[in-house]
């Protein structure tokens, strides 16, 4: 869509935010790897004013996974199962190692780009036994419930590790010294759970709130959508209506709560946060990896030592600031999982930043 890439239009909205900015510093926050990689690859922080900040927060689904559920991971591919999960989470650190340690060791560890696959391999090798490592934000959630709706075989299960957005920011904003001014929401997101989801930010906590897109254009939008509820007032806007309505994709939130319930759940560098976690329905539980193996692990580690990832998480700092990037912390030898995924605020800023 080259018309949300239009340099012009770019300088025109631009100019827009220009004329509104306040004198004082004010700080926006998105919560997604994809709206990270746009506002970082095209260089929209050095467009904006200096008192405009926009921070990353936990909106990398690869990252928040903590570090004991992908040691429940590391442990099942180490004892005979086969596990099956997104590339990206294969050299994601977990206490002392990953999947891709495991799968050195010897373990049967497959990278898939959908669930489907999975349940293929289940169903072609009924003597073996596979868990599929199921992560992601609400975007992610529906297609497994899907598939675990058609009865997979029952040599696959689940070791569901899927967390919710809005919680999250919840959380952000009680940490009293990041001060954030208004929310950017993530559109895949909204394009689930519909952008009402969000109205409780602007309606309970005046935050200026809007669902925006991923074009340079989109985010611009945000930005300028966020200045003026600054002065109108905090409401909920939807800069990315062409994809996301009010309601959202209701076919696929029936899939979600057919499938699984809301609990409290552990992101890394964050902690336990209230409903913030999908687990499966108690009709499920023979699909619930956790129940059907006894995972032994010890202490959990999530943050190595001397990584920032748990302040890169919640937008407390920017990757320079932390003294491992891009010297004994690169994509090719990561050591927080913010450099491990595509999706991660230090890897995208070790690709695309001018640091
Ligand atoms: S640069 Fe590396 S060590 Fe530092 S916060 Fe990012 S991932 Fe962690």
């Amino acid at each position: 869509m080259t018309e949300f890439r239009d340099p012009a239009l770019a300088q025109s909205i631009i100019r827009k935010i220009k004329s509104l900015a306040p004198q004082d510093h004010v700080k926006f926050c998105h919560v997604c790897g994809t709206h990270e990689f746009t506002i970082t690859r095209s260089g929209l922080r050095t467009l904006l004013p200096s008192n405009i900040e926009v921070i990353a927060g936990p909106g990398c689904p690869v990252c928040i996974v903590p570090a004991e559920e992908i040691d429940e991971a590391v442990w099942l591919a180490l004892h005979g199962v086969t596990v099956v999960t997104f590339g990206d989470m294969l050299r994601v650190p977990g206490s002392e190692t990953s999947l891709s340690d495991a799968k050195t060791a010897g373990g049967d560890v497959r990278v898939v780009y959908s669930v489907t696959k999975a349940v293929e391999m289940a169903r072609a090798e009924p003597g073996k036994d596979f868990v599929f490592f199921a992560i992601g934000f609400e975007t992610t959630a529906p297609t497994n419930a899907a598939e675990i709706l058609r009865n997979p075989p029952k040599n696959l299960s689940f070791l569901v590790s899927h967390r919710l957005i809005p919680p999250a920011m919840e959380l952000l904003m009680g940490i009293g010294d990041i001060h954030i001014d208004g929310f950017i929401c993530p559109g895949h997101v909204a394009t689930v759970i519909g952008a009402d989801a969000f109205s409780i930010f602007p309606k309970a906590y005046g935050m200026p709130t809007v669902v925006a897109g991923f074009e340079p254009i989109d985010v611009l939008m945000a930005i300028l959508m966020l200045l003026k509820q600054l002065k109108e007032g905090a409401r909920l806007d939807n800069e990315y209506a062409r994809f996301v309505t009010k309601e959202g994709n209701v076919k696929a939130q029936r899939l979600i709560k057919e499938v699984f319930d809301v609990s409290g759940g552990r992101w890394r560098g964050i902690g336990r946060i209230p409903n913030s976690a999908y687990r499966l329905k108690d009709e499920f539980s023979d699909y619930d990896a956790r129940l059907k193996y006894e995972i032994k692990t010890g202490p959990a580690r999530d943050i190595a030592p001397g990584c920032s990832c748990h302040l890169v998480i919640i937008g407390k700092i920017n990757p320079p600031a932390c003294p491992m990037f891009l010297k004994t912390c690169k994509p090719e030898h990561p050591l927080g999982p913010c450099m491990v995924s595509h999706e991660g605020t230090c890897h995208i800023w070790s690709r695309h930043a001018q640091v």
